[in-house]
């Protein structure tokens, strides 16, 4: 009887032990991270389930899954986190569009695979849609990115208002961060790759194994923002960075499956809300974004499969007079997206739902091919003597295994 309470006790013990260490090494499917004991389930006559839990459902040859990570402001609040979009599609690739403030928390929550988080498509340089470059690129690198990450983005009117300046100088301002893991990390993901194109045309700027990517203006208060429209095996997804409505808009996002744009406040509930008078107000919700109601005549003007809202604060005492307000010009498809809004794309089929969010999500871990590209050795040399010499010996565990 003991010996078998003791057999029992043993078997729990490993499987504590195994359970405990396998979040750093992620079960992989078809080259796509899932949940430690899951496996991934196609998808059949559309039944998906209520909830989208990231990990457990395949994505189908022929299917787009766009991901809402963030939809809120440059003042956060913690319910809406700040623009970006992550895009996913049947041939294994992934797209993130704009990459705002706080959406690098959201993203670690999908536990996914790093490794295809390496392009980035930025519709204009404000932190709500930027500020979370340098946070992707470090993150991305210590969490299985082994190749550089690619930023696309607008010029401005001068160089020192363009995409590779601001690249090249979030490089110059993470030296002491990226120097001090270079060695440990493969060096290919250290980098980061500015693709800076003209914010004026409207041009392809990203063309891949079936997948086009085209930029074309936005209006919003200077020169140098855009808008994206991303095609894919006959299907279409265009994401409004931040614009008053526009004719580029108007042209380019006819008859597009998922069509996001923007969709602020109007000038009484930006008073109401943070305190502004009402020429302020008036300025920054009508005259450098679009409210509710002219988003919805936008909608209607180009006549989406999927229209979808964001870019205001999904709390309930203004959500449904957002609502309500793109009802006034609008009554086709919509979303009104929230952090974690799911859609779920196919030629016959558009399936809205939230994300089953992980809380508790624990590093991605990595693959044989981020632990076999090359690196250097351990940065030892960043310190001088004296500081080094005020270290407690002992204190530390010495290694149990060989490290030289
Ligand atoms: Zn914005
Ligand atoms: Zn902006």
């Amino acid at each position: 009887m003991r010996r078998i309470l003791v057999m029992i006790l043993v078997a729990a013990a490993g499987f504590l032990l195994f359970a405990t260490l396998s979040p750093a090494k992620p079960d992989k499917m078809d080259g796509v991270n899932v949940p430690f004991g899951r496996v991934p389930q196609e998808i059949r006559n559309n039944r998906y389930p209520r909830t989208y839990f990231p990990g457990t459902e395949k994505l189908a040859p022929d299917e787009m899954r766009i991901v809402a990570l963030g939809t809120g402001m440059p003042n956060q609040s913690p319910s809406n986190v700040a623009a970006c979009f992550l895009v996913e599609l049947g041939n294994g690739e992934s797209f993130l569009f704009d990459m705002g403030t706080g959406s690098s928390d959201r993203l670690a929550g999908l536990e996914g695979d790093y490794s295809r988080q390496d392009k980035v498509f930025i519709s204009h340089l404000h932190t709500d849609h930027a500020g979370d470059i340098a946070a992707l690129w470090v993150a991305g690198w210590l969490n299985g990115r082994y190749e550089p990450l690619h930023v696309y983005g607008p010029s401005g009117s001068a160089p020192e208002l363009g995409t590779k300046f601001h690249v090249d100088h979030i490089r110059d301002a993470w030296t002491w961060d990226v120097t001090s893991r270079a060695g440990t990390l493969p060096n290919a993901g250290g980098e980061i790759v500015a693709h800076e194109f003209d914010y004026s045309k409207t041009a392809v700027i990203y063309e891949e194994n079936g997948v086009t990517v085209t930029s074309f203006p936005a209006i919003h208060i200077r020169d140098g923002s855009v808008s994206f429209r991303l095609e894919w095996n006959g299907l279409s997804f265009v994401f409004g960075g931040d614009s008053v409505p526009n004719k580029w808009f108007a042209k380019e996002a006819v008859d597009a499956d998922v069509v996001v744009h923007e969709c602020f406040f109007t000038p009484e509930h930006w008073m109401e809300i943070s305190g502004f008078p009402y020429k302020q107000a008036y300025w920054v919700t009508s005259q450098i974004h679009t409210p509710p109601e002219a988003f919805g005549k936008l909608m209607s003007m180009v006549k989406p499969r999927m229209a979808v809202a964001y870019h205001y604060w999904n709390h309930r005492d203004v959500e449904f007079e957002i609502f309500e307000g793109v009802r006034k010009t609008y009554d086709g498809p919509l979303t009104m997206a929230d952090d974690l809004t799911v859609l779920n794309v196919t030629k016959d089929h558009i399936e809205v739902r939230e994300v089953t969010f992980n809380h508790d999500s624990w590093p991605q871990g990595t693959s044989v091919e981020w632990d076999t590209a090359p690196r250097g050795e351990p940065a030892t040399g960043l310190m001088t003597d004296w500081l080094k010499e005020g270290a407690l010996e002992g204190l530390n565990p010495p290694p149990k295994q060989p490290i030289d």
